[in-house]
């Protein structure tokens, strides 16, 4: 996410590390980067200009803080204007009526239907609402059936009406329906336009107008960069909504939007999608998403991660396991399909703070698994179980059997063993030996 901006802010950054104090020269040739930098990721010219305007000011200002180095002043000023510019405070989104409704607005291929799902999915899982979608675009069948898929996907009803050709009809019905069956949320997914025209916005207007939603969204697609504030500064004209979702962050996204939107149009972003799965939405974090645009990593979501996915009981089994030497390929299959359920390995990389940078260039395979999967599913129970029978013969079984060569089953084994002889030593104590033998 933002590697291109990321690593010319660093760049800039650095050039101030070396130098002991903070002199009005030296700030200005690193503002000067900053600017470039930020232009580059697409970022308005003016909110550039402001931002640079403001880290200066302040930074001339605090020259007598000598407690911390010159470089660390200015990426924690760097820091706080990004937070600030982005938002500031998490904002989360009004579900206070009953049912609540939440209209999701925004062009065609901005990802509403499936920010859509995935909200519905987020707030059933999360939130223990019963959510309804809605479906109320008019125009395009396979947008219906789009969100159908969607729901079966993740167990939430749609309410739809084919033959309807009135959207704001569709809608009431829609919150009607869910007031007679008891959901307490509903999420209407409409109609979008390739651009703006006068036609959709009407028509988007007049469904906000009859139904009154708690929350209005605009959905926007963030690889689009000045596009996507553009979009966003005529939906809000016409809406005036509460928040935005940026959607596929998980691509090649230069930034621009993401920090430029929300000083355009005075509106928050709320979630983020970072890819087609349900459960690839995060909510947005402007001080998270600061630190990891500086390389800082997002140590904090990358924890919450892991314990969102942290199943309790089965990390018992394990341990018991590994007390009584009994930890096998089975238990190995098990950690990785927990890890892999955190998302995808580039984006969980990205999270650890220095990672980005050192990640840069390298083509991070989410996929790298399946062939330790393989190996390990061409495996009989018996050897998954004591690995120490694996001999010449069964090892070629399995390598005919996986496609993989004997040398990369022989790397497993090697690995597997070393992670045995490492969790046996933690669990007996020996986590101080353990530091001692990795230098430390
Ligand atoms: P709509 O026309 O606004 O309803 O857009 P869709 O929900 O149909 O999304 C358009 C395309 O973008 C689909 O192929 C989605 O799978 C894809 N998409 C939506 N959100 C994301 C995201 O966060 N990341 C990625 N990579 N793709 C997404």
């Amino acid at each position: 996410m933002f590697d291109n901006l990321s690593e010319k802010l660093d760049k800039a950054l650095h050039v101030l590390k070396g130098h002991g104090q903070i002199t009005e020269i030296n700030v200005a040739e690193t503002l000067k980067e900053v600017r470039r930098a930020l232009l580059d990721a697409d970022v308005n010219f003016k909110i550039a200009k402001e931002f640079t305007n403001t880290v200066k000011e302040k930074a001339l200002g605090q020259d007598v803080l000598t407690a911390l180095q010159p470089g660390q002043l200015m990426v924690k000023l760097v820091k706080d204007e990004l937070t600030q510019l982005m938002g500031g405070d998490v904002e989360g989104i009004n579900l206070s009526g009953d049912p609540s409704v939440v209209l999701m607005s925004g062009l065609q291929g901005s990802g509403k239907t499936t920010f859509s799902g995935k909200l519905a999915s987020y707030l059933k899982t999360k939130k223990t609402k019963k959510p309804l979608l809605v479906a109320c675009d008019v125009y395009r069948p396979a947008a219906v059936d789009q969100l159908h898929v969607v729901g079966d996907q993740i167990g939430v009803e749609v309410f739809s009406d084919r033959g309807n050709t009135d959207p704001v009809a569709i809608s009431k019905a829609g919150i009607a329906y869910a007031k007679a069956n008891g959901h307490n949320v509903v999420i209407i997914d409409t109609a979008g336009r390739l651009a703006v025209d006068e036609e959709m916005m009407n028509e988007i207007a007049n469904i906000h107008k009859a139904i009154n939603p708690q929350e209005t969204l605009f959905v926007v697609d963030a690889m689009t960069g000045q596009d996507a504030v553009n979009t966003a500064k005529a939906f809000n004209d016409i809406l005036n909504f509460d928040g935005v979702i940026l959607t596929k962050l998980d691509g090649d996204t230069r930034g621009g939007a993401a920090i430029s939107i929300k000083s355009v149009v005075n509106k928050p972003i709320k979630f983020i999608g970072t890819g087609e799965k349900m459960d690839a939405i995060d909510v947005f974090y402007p001080a998270r998403m600061a630190e990891r645009i500086l390389g800082m990593g997002d140590v904090v979501s990358l924890v919450e991660r892991a314990q969102e996915q942290f199943d309790e009981e089965e990390s018992r089994k394990i341990q018991k396991k590994i007390a009584k030497n009994q930890f096998g390929f089975d238990d190995f299959l098990s950690q990785i399909q927990q890890i892999k359920k955190m998302g995808s390995i580039k984006d969980l990389m990205g999270m650890i703070p220095g990672a980005g940078k050192a990640l840069k260039g390298l083509d991070i395979d989410d996929d790298a698994f399946k062939h330790v999967e393989a190996i390990i599913h061409s495996m009989t129970p018996l050897e998954r179980a004591t690995p120490a029978k694996l001999d010449a013969s069964r090892k070629k079984r399995i390598a005919k059997g996986s496609g993989r060569s004997i040398q990369e089953i022989n790397q497993l084994l090697k690995q597997f063993d070393q992670m045995s002889k490492m969790m046996k030593m933690m669990q007996g104590g020996g986590g101080k030996k353990m530091m001692q033998m990795m230098g430390a």
